[in-house]
């Protein structure tokens, strides 16, 4: 029997509020001063050395790969184990010493990061992108509610929360000749990520049946952008340097064990969908909050639960031709906007393209990002202990662009 000791309690004491109780469990890369980045597990205000509680070596190279690899029994029998290691009080005295002070780690890139993909599956924020660059269109492209759309992005420059971002220069037309040089429309897309266990074999598909046999954990995302860059290379074959100088992920991965609370049904779709990509009877709706803060002000509060395509059809669709999974892929949401201007998660909506500047708590303005400007996007869900699970936080401090 898996769970707290004798007395019902657990010797581990999370203190409240934390977000990272026995429920959630996300696993990372963490280092201290001297020693090699290793798996840890985050629990409280602590760490629990996978690498050293285990003795596996799987957990001493630096990066969950090997581990996710394992599919979906190995991660039900760790987490299992590391439960029970926390909870029983027999456990206590040899799994003690491998807990590190969470505030003293330095955490790494927790995954290799083998294919990124970017979704835009959120509606809102497709029928704002369509009225700001497309005022006298649809609002939607005619395919979008038909498949979640997506691009492929640049795996090696996906990076660790905290990494700085350098303001990319790059071509952009205003009137006339295009010109070279820092963008000055840098803005940021709260997105939600979801990381490949196990692979696939090339010709196959991922029903959304499948979904948790394949799809490890969950990340946040910040997939910056540069608004000019993109607004000018993007017909005809979609997003590419205007995103591709730095895309950042949270350094904890919530494994979807740790999100059962947070599964709801899918949400009503404008038209009958393909039998690929039918989902009533697979309820991978999350009901995760987002919070993006610019320089410590609250700016938007986006709700995953509002999303129109779910990451099941997600993966399903980006399999349903065959291609293959690898372990470590990453494949994002897309921006989540909901329907209220407080909730939309790019400051293109939120500012309207600049037309409608925000207000920040020192008075200042913005339409897009400055240099110096610091930007923090954070979750929570619910958990099955009856409160609240964090995703951690991915964070990033523009910097001014290297001429
Ligand atoms: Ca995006």
């Amino acid at each position: 029997m898996v769970g707290p000791g004798p007395d019902g309690v657990s010797w581990f004491e999370v203190p409240p509020d934390t977000g990272f109780g026995l429920d959630n469990l996300p696993y990372g890369i963490f280092s201290t001063p001297g020693t090699s980045p290793r798996t840890g597990v985050a629990v409280g205000d602590s760490v629990l050395d996978l690498d050293a509680a285990t003795g596996n070596a799987i957990h001493a190279t630096g990066s969950l790969n090997g581990f996710m690899a394992q599919g979906p029994a190995g991660w039900a029998d760790l987490r299992a184990q590391v439960t029970e290691w926390l909870s029983d009080e027999r456990h206590r005295a040899r799994v003690e010493p491998h807990l590190v002070d969470r505030a003293a780690v330095t955490l790494h890139l927790p995954f290799e990061v083998a294919d990124y993909v970017d979704f835009y599956s959120s509606k809102h924020h497709a029928e704002n992108v369509g009225r700001i660059f497309r005022p006298d269109a649809e609002a939607l492209t005619p395919n979008w509610r038909h498949l979640p759309i997506g691009y492929s992005g640049r795996a090696g420059t996906v990076r660790v929360s905290g990494t700085p971002v350098v303001r990319p220069c790059g071509q952009r037309r205003n009137n006339g000749a295009p010109t070279f040089g820092p963008s000055s429309r840098l803005d940021i897309e709260a997105e939600v990520g979801f990381v490949v266990g196990t692979p696939s074999d090339l010709g196959t598909t991922v029903p959304i049946g499948a979904f948790a046999e394949h799809v490890f954990g969950v990340c946040l995302v910040n997939d910056w952008s540069a608004r000019d860059l993109q607004a000018w290379e993007y017909v005809p074959l979609g997003p590419f340097l205007g995103k591709s100088f730095l895309t950042s992920i949270s350094p904890w991965v919530v494994p979807l064990a740790a999100l059962e609370a947070a599964r709801m049904a899918p949400p009503p779709r404008d038209v009958a969908l393909l039998p690929h990509l039918r989902d009533h009877d697979q309820p991978w709706r999350l009901d995760l909050t987002l919070e993006v803060r610019l320089n410590g002000t609250l700016i938007s509060s986006p709700p995953f639960a509002g999303q129109y395509w779910t990451a099941a059809q997600q993966l399903a669709h980006l399999t349903s031709n065959g291609a293959a999974l690898r372990t470590g892929d990453l494949f994002a949401s897309g921006t989540v906007s909901g329907p209220q201007r407080d909730q939309r998660g790019s400051l293109l909506e939120l500012s309207w393209n600049g037309q409608e500047p925000l207000t920040l708590a020192d008075g200042s303005t913005r339409g897009f990002l400055e240099d110096g400007d610091v930007v923090t996007i954070t979750a929570t869900a619910p958990g099955t202990g009856g409160g609240r699970i964090s995703l951690g936080e991915v964070t990033g401090q523009v910097l001014p662009a290297r001429s």
